[in-house]
């Protein structure tokens, strides 16, 4: 088998400057000689880096573009990838990816860790060893047991478009809060094959989506909001999308200036979707009557998808379909790939 590690940077690869303490990442030389079992196992591993290497804080999607071309250009070459990325935006990488990629029939895996690599205690090794494991796994039908984008972090296997960071400390740095782990890894790597989305048309090659409209924004409500500030946000020049985070299912205080500014904003053509600041359950809409002045006022659902997987979306579908208003508003009501459930 062969897998192809592709190592955007993150913790996972840096090292302590010596004179100001703080991490940066470190070359490939460096890297692959805290790693010789990368290279002493049955599965045949290559590496293409980024360079430069970055933290994760800094990438954007040309990067996520770039990290699909690398899937697309070497698709026939590999039966599975392994993306090396920094954990602070890699629940925005894994969505995005989740996204452009149309047919895909191979694992693409997203792993890093709380520690560099050459640190005694490092969760590096684990992380990286495991998620080459998944990549290469097959059955003897000859199919990948995981073909999806996913992210290994801590013996846990989630689908990257349903991972949220939970914890800048522990080793179990994310969470899947509304959908189970697709795999755990213990002794065995137990696959929960239920759970996994049916592989692609093996025939078909792959297809890149690559259009991103980044005209987007988050707005997060809190008690005392005032109208200065829905105003600076929704009035935001040639905005096209916004992810509303609301309270609980999906509430929002009852102000008439509230509403009105959400209605004007729609009324321009700008979709604004309802996101819950709460990490379990999900958006409904017209429950209470708090939440119905925002079903009056156009807002759609987000049902329970996370705000990583939202932004992107919306950022993927706006750039595919932005002419098409009705388009896109359906689009997010419903699951692409996994990434809600509106039952
Ligand atoms: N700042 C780092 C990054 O996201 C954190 C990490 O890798 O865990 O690149």
């Amino acid at each position: 088998m062969k897998v192809l590690l592709l190592f955007t940077g993150g913790t996972i690869s840096m090292v302590r400057d010596a004179e100001t303490g703080a991490l940066h990442p470190a070359d490939m030389q460096t890297f692959k000689a805290f790693v010789p079992e990368l290279f002493a196992g049955d599965i045949q591993v290559d590496m293409i880096p980024f360079e430069p290497l970055l933290d994760s804080s800094d990438l954007n999607p040309d990067n996520w573009r770039q990290m699909a071309h690398v899937v697309q250009d070497n698709y026939d070459a590999y039966d599975g990838f392994v993306i090396l990325h920094g954990t602070d935006t890699m629940a925005y990488s894994a969505s995005a990816l989740s996204f452009m990629f149309d047919n895909l029939c191979k694992p693409v895996v997203f792993t890093g860790s709380q520690l560099p690599v050459g640190v005694l205690r490092s969760d590096a090794k684990e992380n990286l060893l495991t998620a080459i494991e998944i990549a290469a796994a097959y059955d003897t039908d000859g199919k990948a047991i995981v073909p999806e984008v996913t992210l290994f972090m801590d013996g846990e296997l989630y689908r990257g478009n349903r991972a949220t960071k939970r914890n800048a400390e522990h080793f179990s740095a994310f969470n899947s809060y509304n959908y189970p782990a697709l795999a755990r890894a213990g002794v065995h790597i137990t696959y929960n094959r239920q759970l996994i989305q049916p592989i692609g048309n093996t025939a078909r090659p792959l297809h890149v989506f690559e259009r991103f409209d980044t005209r987007v924004a988050i707005l997060k409500l809190f008690p005392g909001i005032t109208e200065e500030v829905v105003a600076a946000v929704l009035n935001t020049p040639n905005l096209r999308g916004v992810v509303l985070e609301t309270f609980g299912s999906g509430n929002a205080p009852s102000h008439e200036w509230l509403y009105q500014s959400l209605r004007d904003a729609v009324n321009r053509g700008v979709v604004i979707v309802n996101k819950t600041q709460c990490n379990t359950g999900s958006v409904s809409m017209g429950q209470y009557a708090v939440s119905l002045n925002l079903l009056k006022a156009g807002v759609i659902s987000g049902y329970d998808i996370t705000t990583e997987a939202l932004l992107t979306k919306m950022m993927h579908v706006l750039g595919e379909h932005g002419e098409d208003l009705a388009k896109v508003k359906k689009m997010l009501s419903v699951s692409l790939c996994g990434e809600l459930t509106n039952v």
